[in-house]
């Protein structure tokens, strides 16, 4: 057993291993000052909350409070280990600041009140809009952080009770290109590949995605290997000197918005020198011959103007994604949120389509998701999709979901695709959505253009209700403000990034009158009278477990299949990956290893997208395209970016996260080992910028588009010239306006951003702003940045980040390494 500051290490002690070996377990823990695992009075099953990667954990309770945690040996997702955030995120859990009784303004302001003033005022205002406007006043908009049984009971009030269109999640911002990738590509969601892909394969590639400050567990995953016997191959796509950048076999940093030109160079590689599996794609593909000609117009010296990266590196890539035996990519924000995103995402499929890289050992695709649930999002209807993966533009499917809910399926909106979070946010504007019910989510300072956002929440003529933990700069804006309870003081399930479902147990009460997102929507559908057409209550479940039941029966015969999984199951296994069957009674590590994808007609979650226009494919269309259910190859042509710098704004813009926040900090900042690695905004830049614009590390700058401006410690990076970056993280809960920029400027970074979304995925784009930089105070000592991860500083007089005896947790490692087949 040993004890590591893990702000200052991460990922931990290196336990190596080699290909086809299991990954060695080790336990990481932290328990508040004074106790000790012997003290701890029980210890709960739960999984990671603050990002996607599912560690499995259990909570430590003390005299019925949260007192630490510890991850989970047996678990095929993390074998014990934890991250920083994992590690200390909990204390967010008791702190002081819990909202802890409904508010209602009045006057003016918010004051407190109980449940059923608050829920009464909720269902009054409901009833009098359905009454005025109908159903398409109400809108909602969710998170990836509540449980697969909370987006199912919201989905099933808004789509099969109220018959509204407007149900969006955050997941919009996260992770809605992962979805739209996957459809466009094999027909639906789900990830075809597993964590354990990790442990077979002989090259990883990572686009756009920081895996290292994102996903430290995984990341460290992949150190082990790094560490091991036959290394994988590592090629990373990032304008940031990334941990990953730098393990990186190639690193390849194009210009921004430029993700298209750059996989179509290597594609034009890949088929160049006949890296292609014919087979596999003559029985499993259709489309390849539009690839072809189209990658044929990138060759790479041509991409290399676009991209300003070197020909011969994008070739040393080429030949490493093309000669690859076993090939595992990843991709993330840097291509979702950028221009283009879902054609560059679905160039990535389209790689491993190519090269027959699906279905194997060691062999996968993994779009990533952000948060803990937003797979569950996307599945159980509560983002752009109805439930189970069904498609809104297929009769048949919307006829299902209307038998299971006993509706007319004419109740249940299909008339266009379901409405997303970007033009739920104009219909607000432009007055036809008059309640906007936000939950577990703060667009106040997470959506771009935040000036605009601002008066859009703030009209009068808007009714905003908003259910959280915190008093957030959203919650501010409200006419009603509920108090939720959070992981650790609720039950439910949720599903990481490959698939894996945890139960996340009940550990403690929650903090005052605060409940369970499940219990309020519960309550409003009750409330309501929300009923069938038979007239019997529509939500036939009362509880966790319950929905859970009712979730699996929606899932039965879909992609995401539950049916085999309950929570007595989850409990004595841990995780298990969807579909589970009783054909599949332990779940199902990879999809499609027999090269049959969910894409068939009658099938397929969706019938694709123009990936330029965004226009739907026509049913017929499809057909024509699809007849047999092949993965579908889709080409794309690059074009420029929207927003280019210019002499006025010479910098591109692109916004991010650290290791050691996440999203507006409202947990992370209240969690003091976490708020104290990175306390206060920052702005990368290069040393060629820095020294052109005659800034030096810890100088006051001012960043400055045509929707705002920033104000922000500068931190010399590596950062490629011309790219600067702002983390997203910071907000204004903790500042004296508590809502909005002060005198002395603005700090989220969202005040610049665009109002801009991919015109597939309809996810908004935080990466391709053009923006102006300048000075406005020589600083005092080194901006407030980490000097872990990519915003590592280039001068030597930076103070490590150290989190001292307070942020020291155990490692267990335990020796063994099991040899296993591919
Ligand atoms: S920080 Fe970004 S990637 Fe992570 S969950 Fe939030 S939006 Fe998604």
């Amino acid at each position: 057993m040993t004890r590591r500051d893990r702000i200052a290490e991460p990922w931990g002690a290196r336990t190596p291993y080699g290909p086809g070996q299991t990954w060695p377990t080790r336990v990481d823990s932290f328990l508040a000052e004074g106790v000790t695992a012997d003290g701890v009075d029980r210890w709960v099953p739960s999984a990671s909350i603050l990002h996607s990667n599912g560690d499995a954990m259990d909570i430590a309770v003390k005299d019925g409070r949260i007192v630490g945690v510890r991850g989970r040996a047996g678990d095929r997702v993390n074998h014990g280990r934890l991250g920083p955030k994992d590690l200390f995120g909990w204390q967010a859990n008791g702190s002081v600041d819990r909202l802890t009784r409904p508010l209602v303004r009045s006057g003016g302001r918010l004051v407190e009140c109980d449940w059923d003033t608050a829920m009464d005022t909720i269902v009054r205002r409901t009833r009098e809009l359905l009454a005025e406007q109908g159903p398409s006043a109400l809108g909602f908009y969710t998170t990836g952080q509540l449980f697969a049984e909370e987006y199912y009971t919201l989905g099933v009030i808004a789509r099969g009770g109220l018959g509204t269109n407007h149900l969006d999640g955050n997941t919009r911002l996260c992770t809605a290109t992962a979805a739209a990738a996957l459809k466009e590509s094999f027909g639906c969601d789900g990830q075809p590949g597993s964590y354990t892909d990790i442990d077979h394969a002989d090259t990883i590639a990572l686009f756009g995605h920081n895996m290292a400050e994102t996903q430290t567990v995984l990341w460290a995953r992949v150190l082990d290997r790094l560490a091991g016997p036959d290394a994988p191959r590592i090629v990373c796509v990032d304008p940031r000197p990334t941990p990953v950048a730098r393990a990186a076999t190639v690193h390849l940093a194009p210009r921004p918005g430029t993700n298209v030109a750059l996989m179509n160079a290597l594609l034009h590689e890949v088929l160049d020198n006949d890296w292609i599996d014919h087979d596999y794609l003559d029985a499993h593909a259709v489309g390849f011959d539009q690839l072809e000609k189209r990658v044929a117009e990138y060759p790479p010296e041509l991409v290399a103007r676009i991209c300003d990266v070197p020909a011969e590196r994008i070739r040393s890539a080429a030949e490493i994604l093309g000669t690859a035996d076993r090939l595992v990519s990843t991709v993330l924000q840097g291509f979702y949120q950028s221009h283009q995103a879902t054609a560059a995402s679905v160039q990535v499929n389209n790689l491993h389509l190519v090269r027959g890289m699906l279905g194997r050992p060691g062999c996968g695709v993994l779009q990533m998701n952000g948060q803990p649930s937003a797979q569950n999002t996307r599945e159980c209807g509560a983002d752009g999709d109805l439930p189970g993966f069904r498609n809104w533009a297929n009769d048949a499917h919307v006829a299902d979901l209307a038998r299971l809910w006993n509706v007319e399926p004419q109740r249940i909106p299909h008339y266009a695709p379901p409405t997303h979070a970007m033009q739920m946010l104009r219909y607000v504007e432009e007055g036809s959505i008059r309640l906007l019910w936000v939950s577990g989510t703060n667009p106040a300072v997470s959506l771009p253009e935040l000036a605009r956002v601002r008066s859009v929440l703030a009209q009068d003529r808007l009714f905003l209700v908003v259910q959280d933990l915190f008093l957030t700069e959203t919650a501010d804006l409200a006419d009603v403000v509920l108090p939720a309870a959070t992981w650790g003081e609720k039950t439910g399930t949720f599903t990481n990034a490959d698939r894996t479902v945890h139960l996340s147990e009940k550990a403690v009460d929650p903090p005052g009158a605060a409940r369970p997102d499940l219990d309020i929507f519960l309550d409003y559908a009750r409330r309501l009278e929300l009923a069938d057409k038979d007239g019997r209550p529509l939500i036939t479940w009362h509880d966790p477990e319950s929905a859970f039941e009712a979730w699996k029966e929606c899932s039965r015969g879909r992609p995401c299949d539950y049916t085999g999984i309950d929570y007595a199951m989850l409990r004595e296994r841990g995780g298990v990956q969807w579909p589970c069957t009783d054909e599949h009674p332990h779940g199902t590590e990879r999809l499609y290893v027999n090269g049959e994808f969910r894409s068939a007609p009658d099938d397929c979650e969706s019938y694709g997208r123009d990936l330029s226009t965004g226009a739907p494919v026509e049913p017929v269309e499809y057909r024509a395209l699809n007849p047999s259910g092949k993965a579908v190859i889709k080409a794309a042509e690059y074009l420029p970016p929207h927003e280019q710098p210019d002499d006025d704004h010479p910098y591109s813009l692109i916004t991010g996260r650290t290791l050691y926040h996440f999203h507006t900090r409202t947990k992370t900042a209240r969690a003091p080992q976490l708020r104290d690695a990175a306390p206060r905004v920052w702005v990368e830049l290069s040393p060629h910028d820095a020294s052109a614009e005659d800034i030096h590390e810890g100088d006051s700058v001012e960043i400055r588009t045509p929707r705002g401006t920033v104000r922000a410690a500068a931190r010399v990076t590596d950062i490629r010239r011309g790219v600067i970056f702002l983390p997203f993280h910071y907000g204004y809960w903790d500042t004296e306006t508590h809502t909005e920029p002060g005198t002395d400027g603005g700090r989220a970074a969202n005040e610049l951003t665009p109002t801009d979304w991919d015109p597939a995925s309809k996810q908004p784009i935080f990466k391709t702003a053009a923006a102006a930089l300048r000075r406005i105070a020589r600083g005092t000592g080194p901006a407030p940045a980490p000097t872990v991860g990519a915003c590592a500083p280039v001068g030597p007089d930076v103070a490590p980040t150290r989190g001292g005896r307070a942020a020291e947790a155990e490692e267990d490692p335990e020796s063994g390494i099991e040899e296993r087949q591919p």
